[in-house]
């Protein structure tokens, strides 16, 4: 008996048998939701020793002329038409005349192909008209990243019939059919698979025809354009009693367009998500019958709606709210830094003040790390992957870091932000984060069961293959398959810890930097570090729990933050290469990686001190967790370094901050950016004077210790000051209700 026969008879069979024993099935909603989507540079962070050199070769996404002649042309017209204050607290709607500009301007076909009318835009391209609208209004930025998200166009793009394809692009593009799309019901939210939404095959008369279709029967909430969308692409479970189609009763989810005007078909009233104006609401159908063609796909399609759902968003949720988040990081950001410049208490501006430092200087960073993430992430998108787990990532830590960052922000405003009315410009931001936060996955879902669990199936080199085989209904099949890989990965497992412990205990540098690196090689290091840690405890803890991992979430959420914070600093680390390598950036990229080693060591610690496994996870802790080597927060220092960045012009802000188009229309942040500049000008004179114990330049210019263009430039600081600081009030009649 050969050694390979051997191994498989003795070693791999048993084990074979009792896994596959015991080992609950997948369902064949679990098995597509895992299937959906690729997966990118998460697989390399995955397999513990990430290729750097494969890092370095992706290619930046950039735009196109005609993508930047988009933004520079109807992208900033549309923001210049935008007042969000009226959107949103008058008419509880766009005007007329935006809804007809997006529609003549195709933003609603961004990611339909040409040949069917639409933009047919890169991701990047996609992203950055998102982060624009959103910025100038969330309503807007909604209205428009919907059709280019969930909306029925990827699906159809994705999965429907040529027949479909011609008939519903173009009239999507254009702006003739308004998408909506319905999976959530009132008893099915997270859990949108357990819906109770039907459709039964059926034959009925149409136009004295006899007709195959389906009876639907449905109530959604929360349907984002819902209440004037003319098209719903409806998620229903599908049976089929008479066996019309085929042979099983039960189908399983479908997806199928329907016609909003159709008889039986309830649509129109609104809720009213966080005072937010974009159309939203509930709808019902009561026996709505359409022709078995509605259905995404065909008859072909019937019963894979979930993995159709799932694939679709794979590249919509990596787009749309990361890139409304990275825009309101940098906005948070930049009108916080102008704020504390412009704003004077005890007679010095606060952003000098340590305690309003702190918050300035994670807003910096923060801001850095997300618009990094996005730039990265549109990178994988326009490669043509569309990957699951990072697009998890992306909406689950975007979205976080911006509630951070729009906290921070109002903090650092005081009472100003909190005021409502028109000079407000962060009121809107701070109502729409939990919006972000909920939809397209609630973000504790999301951490607690996705991240981890779709990224430890998905992105292992071996697991999924491995689950696979224990599920193949030819057991001879599977284990030969299993035996495949198997061996593989215990040599893989073996190998990482033996990486883990030396780069731990004593800096061994098994990886290879970007030979451009220059300072940040060392982060590179550490970021293999942390890999081949991560890949040890993931291994050790999914074979110690197996099935179990899914009930233990709070383990499940630690280790999916190791992965994300290993994507997102590498993220980091590639923005730094892309720009050009500025040294005076390096304070940012080293407050984000400090914070980010920190949290992996915690995240690490927390699984460990909470593992199962008394034993397993001592041994494990003394491998990845020396205690003379562990990571440390970032200090005041580089917080204070990364703050100031906010507070003085300079190369770093201006490549940090950019154009910020919420700016573009929107008097009070053009009023802020201008008392900003008026207090930079103003400050070595005001810092003279109050070194030489003058507290009030008019005096002194009255005596001649200043000229008069000197009390010009004091006089325009202290009025742009005052209009900055200055908030609205309102008549009792103003704020009646029924407005
Ligand atoms: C403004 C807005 C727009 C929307 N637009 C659309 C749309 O266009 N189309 C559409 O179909 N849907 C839409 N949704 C629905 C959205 O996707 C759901 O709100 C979301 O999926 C969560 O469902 P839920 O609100 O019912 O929360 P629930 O399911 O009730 O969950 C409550 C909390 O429990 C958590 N939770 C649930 N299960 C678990 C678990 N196993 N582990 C850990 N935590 C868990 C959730 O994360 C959440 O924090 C929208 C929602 C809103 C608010």
């Amino acid at each position: 008996m050969s050694w390979n026969a051997w191994r498989r008879k003795w070693l791999t069979e048993p084990v074979y048998r009792r896994v596959r024993a015991a080992v609950p099935r997948l369902s064949p909603t679990e098995q597509q939701a895992i299937e959906a989507g690729d997966v990118w540079w998460d697989a390399q962070l995955f397999s513990g020793h990430p290729d750097w050199t494969a890092f370095r070769a992706i290619d930046a996404a950039t735009l196109s002329d005609q993508e930047q002649a988009f933004l520079d042309g109807p992208v900033a017209e549309l923001c210049g038409m935008l007042d969000d204050w009226d959107v949103s607290w008058r008419r509880y709607d766009l005007p007329a005349d935006v809804w007809a500009f997006l529609k003549r301007q195709r933003f609603f076909g961004m990611i339909i192909p040409t040949e069917y009318g639409g933009l047919g835009f890169s991701a990047r391209a996609h992203s950055e008209v998102v982060r624009r609208v959103s910025l100038r209004s969330v309503t807007a930025g909604v209205t428009v990243m919907v059709p280019n998200s969930l909306g029925p166009g990827e699906l159809l793009m994705q999965f429907g019939t040529q027949a479909q394809r011609d008939h519903w692009l173009p009239r999507l593009a254009d702006g003739r059919e308004i998408p909506c799309f319905g999976l959530t019901s009132p008893q099915a939210g997270s859990d949108a698979a357990s819906m109770t939404d039907t459709g039964v095959v059926c034959r009925r008369p149409i136009d004295g025809v006899d007709t195959l279709g389906i009876c639907l029967n449905w109530h959604k909430r929360y349907i984002t354009l819902g209440p004037v969308a003319t098209v719903l692409g409806l998620a229903f479970k599908l049976s089929d009693p008479d066996h019309l189609i085929g042979d099983k009763v039960d189908v399983g989810i479908s997806v199928a367009l329907v016609p909003t005007n159709l008889p039986g078909v309830s649509i129109g009233r609104r809720h009213l998500p966080a005072l937010q104006a974009f159309q939203n609401g509930p709808n019902q159908g009561a026996d709505v019958f359409v022709p078995i063609d509605a259905l995404i796909g065909g008859v072909e399609r019937a019963g894979q709606g979930w993995r159709m759902l799932m694939a679709a968003l794979a590249a919509g949720r990596g787009i749309s709210l990361p890139s409304l988040s990275a825009g309101a990081c940098v906005f948070a950001a930049h009108t916080a830094g102008c704020y504390a410049r412009v704003r004077t208490q005890f007679g010095i501006p606060v952003g000098r003040f340590e305690g309003v430092q702190e918050k300035l200087g994670r807003l910096a960073a923060n801001a850095y790390l997300v618009e990094a993430a996005r730039r990265f992430t549109c990178s994988g998108l326009d490669m043509g992957y569309k990957p699951a787990v990072v697009s998890a990532i992306m909406k689950l830590h975007a979205t976080e870091r911006m509630r951070q960052s729009v906290n921070d922000a109002m903090d650092v405003h005081g009472g100003k932000a909190i005021i409502d009315g028109p000079r407000n410009y962060l009121g809107s931001l701070y109502r729409a984060v939990p919006v972000g936060i909920t939809v397209e996955g609630a973000n504790i879902l999301t951490r607690s069961l996705i991240v981890f669990g779709q990224g430890a199936i998905r992105a292992h080199p071996y697991l999924m293959r491995e689950v696979l085989a224990l599920a193949d209904s030819d057991e001879e099949a599977g284990l030969e398959a299993f035996d495949a890989l198997i061996w593989k990965h215990l040599w893989q497992a073996t190998r990482n810890g033996f990486r883990a412990l030396s780069m731990a205990w004593f800096g061994v540098p098994f990886g290879k930097p970007p030979a451009d690196a220059g300072p940040t090689a060392v982060f590179y290091r550490r970021l293999d570090r942390y890999a081949a840690a991560f890949a040890m405890v993931s291994e050790a803890t999914l074979f110690s729990l197996g099935g179990a991992l899914k009930r233990r979430e709070m383990l499940s959420a630690r280790l999916g933050d190791v992965l994300a914070e290993l994507y997102l600093l590498s993220a980091v680390l590639r923005r730094w290469l892309d720009e050009g390598r500025h040294e005076a950036d390096l304070p940012l990229v080293r407050y984000c990686m400090a914070c980010g080693f920190a949290t992996i060591e915690t995240c690490l610690d927390g699984v460990l001190l909470n593992h199962p496994s008394r034993a397993l996870a001592f041994a494990l802790r003394a491998i990845v967790l020396p205690p003379l080597r562990r990571a440390k927060p970032p200090s005041d220092a580089l917080l204070v370094a990364c703050a100031r960045f906010l507070l003085e012009p300079s190369g770093v802000r201006s490549r940090l901050i950019g154009e910020v188009w919420g700016a573009r229309g929107n008097p009070s942040v053009e009023q802020l950016e201008r008392a900003f500049d008026l207090a930079v000008q103003a400050q070595p004179l005001v810092d003279r004077l109050r070194h030489g114990g003058v507290s009030d330049w008019r005096l002194a210019h009255a005596k001649g210790a200043i000229d008069d263009s000197q009390a010009k430039l004091l006089e325009d600081a202290e009025s742009a000051a005052a209009e900055v600081i200055a908030v609205d009030d309102f008549s009792p009649d103003a704020l009646a209700r029924g407005r």
